[in-house]
């Protein structure tokens, strides 16, 4: 591990404060937090730029990411894909609440990020509205191909630095602009590191709800950091739930990839075929033309008592190939026995505004991937999510390399606040682990796939309860400390999402509330935007006319 940790030197006559001076930090032109696809593309393209870069993430980049997870299908305009058809579908999905600034601008700089995926030497196929990548084997989630290619890429490059096991826990800033980042390492100490420019590329937020297909860490570290550092968070309400995600105890709560077999049924606990009964057709047209629809009503169904997949009629022959032949690695006899199903948390549209070179609101702190904000609207094409990373990674990269370049900083004798890290005696493992479940409960039971007043406002209640108990955790292990942040950015997030659902009345794309089940374009075409008051611990809510 090669960065600097920060020497705490205690001057005599500092006791009473506990300000240390931070003795020179690892010093880059470009840091860049999460090494998903947004943040090793944003890597690659600011060293492009010139840049010295280094890479933040708290677990392995690449694998260890919501990316690594993914389908690998890209959407964007191609020979057969006109711009003003792509431009056309995504804003109708996403209900008119895009901002089509960042739309149009995604159309049109689209061919550069499929360049960019064409020089990774992938296999990739052409699909009515984009392209997807071709799993190296049948049995590997083509996420995994896509990221290693990236993580491939990036090994090749000097003057990328990756530094792993590296939780980032807030962002310098002085009275005018960013200046670094501060985090804790695998040992737990505390870390230093600065730049003129910073990259947020941190990811959702999907693993705060019970049922998700997240990577279970994406518990919105981004947003936190972001509303930390004085960002707002916009339209953080609209959560894309994927309709069939398996939830079969036991199992892991893997999202079921399509394409899903013709044979398939899928069977409520009354018996009843549901794509039958709620006229959905063919589910692999439900989960791209109809996916709200889709998950309002497994959830409701689910309700009433399990749902099960029944593939047992499926030939054997289609049990080599993708994506049948990822079940086949797991403990569990997909083709003698039907399996639990559910609704799931799979995607935040809502995020951190950004302008046309992906700089938020904040000079020299840059965002890009799912923690941005703007393009999807009240739902997401399918496809649009790693696109996004490309587009925008490339995009946000690029900006933040020209930044550093033209605003080099000259490092202050720079005073920083620290904690003390030492750990304490006790149990906090059993109650973190206790708050994580509770806090997931909340999120599912109160902000999941169909929502009310009643449960916003009960959900309000709850959050403000764990919260409290949170903070008085004393974490007894690097792994906690982990945990513990992990749940402080959970319980932001989840206050945030019941915050902005509370003050929305009306349902769209995504965003359903049962009482107020119908769109109201004449007074909510409107995009809420969430102020979050660090003295006070207050969120705040304003609006503005979408578009
Ligand atoms: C199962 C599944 C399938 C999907 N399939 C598709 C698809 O086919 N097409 C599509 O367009 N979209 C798809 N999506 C959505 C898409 O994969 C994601 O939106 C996208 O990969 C997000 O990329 P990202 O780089 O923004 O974040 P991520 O890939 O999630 O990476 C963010 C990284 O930042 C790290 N990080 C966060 N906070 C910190 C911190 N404080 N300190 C250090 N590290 C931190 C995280 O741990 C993580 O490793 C899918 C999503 C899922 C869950």
């Amino acid at each position: 591990m090669k960065f600097f940790k920060v020497e705490m030197i205690f001057k005599i006559g500092m006791a009473l404060c506990s300000l240390i001076e931070a003795v020179v930090g690892m010093e880059k032109d470009v840091i860049v937090i999460g090494g998903g696809c947004a943040g090793m593309v944003a890597a690659l393209e600011g060293r492009e730029e010139g840049a010295e870069v280094v890479i933040l993430n708290r677990g392995p980049i690449g694998l260890g990411t919501n990316s690594a997870l993914s389908n690998a299908t890209f959407s964007g305009p191609t020979m057969h894909y006109a711009p003003e058809k792509y431009v056309e579908d995504t804003l109708q999905i996403g209900k008119g609440i895009n901002r089509e600034l960042l739309v149009r601008l995604m159309a049109k700089e689209a061919s550069l990020g499929f360049s960019l995926l064409r020089s990774l030497d992938l296999k990739l196929v052409e699909l009515s509205d984009g392209y997807y990548v071709k799993s190296t084997r049948p049995d590997l989630i083509p996420g995994i191909t896509l990221v290693r290619a990236l993580a491939g890429e990036i090994g090749k490059v000097s003057g990328i630095e990756v530094l792993t096991g590296l939780y980032v826990t807030g962002i310098l800033k002085d009275a005018e602009k960013v200046y670094g980042v501060r985090g804790f390492d695998r040992k737990g100490e505390e870390v230093f590191i600065y730049a003129p420019a910073v990259v947020l590329a941190t990811g959702g937020a999907g693993a705060i709800y019970l049922r998700n297909d997240n990577q279970k860490s994406i518990m919105g570290q981004g947003y936190y950091l972001a509303a930390k550092t004085g960002l707002e968070l916009w339209d953080i309400e609209f959560v894309q739930f994927y309709p069939l995600v398996i939830a079969q105890p036991g199992l892991p709560s893997l999202l079921l990839y399509p394409p899903y077999p013709q044979e398939a049924r899928l069977i409520n606990a009354a018996e009843e075929d549901v794509l039958e009964k709620h006229g959905l057709g063919d589910p692999n047209k439900a989960h791209v033309t109809e996916r709200d629809r889709f998950s309002a009503i497994l959830f409701q169904e689910g309700l009433k008592g399990p749902l099960c997949m029944d593939y047992r009629t499926v030939p054997t022959s289609r049990w080599k190939r993708h994506p049948l032949s990822l079940l086949t690695r797991m403990k569990f006899d997909f083709q003698r026995e039907p399996f639990a199903v559910s609704p799931a948390a799979h995607f935040f549209m809502g995020g951190v505004r950004i302008d046309e070179n992906g700089q938020t609101s904040v000079p020299g702190l840059f965002a890009c991937g799912e923690v941005a904000w703007g393009l999807h609207g009240a739902n997401r094409k399918s496809g649009n999510a790693l696109m996004e990373c490309f587009v925008f990674g490339r995009i946000a990269g690029r900006s933040a390399a020209q930044c550093a370049l033209n605003r080099r900083i000259s490092l202050p004798k720079l005073k920083e606040s620290s904690k003390d890290f030492s750990y304490h005696s006790g149990s906090s493992r059993e109650t973190l682990r206790g708050l994580r479940r509770r806090i997931r409960e909340i999120a599912w039971t109160c902000a999941g796939v169909v929502r009310s007043e009643k449960g916003l406002r009960e959900g309000l209640a709850k959050v403000a309860e764990s919260e409290i108990e949170l903070k008085g955790v004393a974490p007894q292990t690097v792994h906690d400390k982990r945990l513990k942040e992990d749940l402080m950015g959970a319980a932001f997030v989840l206050k945030a999402v019941l915050t902005a659902s509370l003050s929305r009345k009306e349902s769209r794309g995504s965003f359903v509330r049962e009482d107020f089940p119908r769109q109201d374009d004449l007074n909510s075409r409107i995009n809420s935007c969430l102020a979050y008051n660090w003295e006070e611990d207050r969120l705040s809510i304003r609006y503005h006319p979408a578009g």
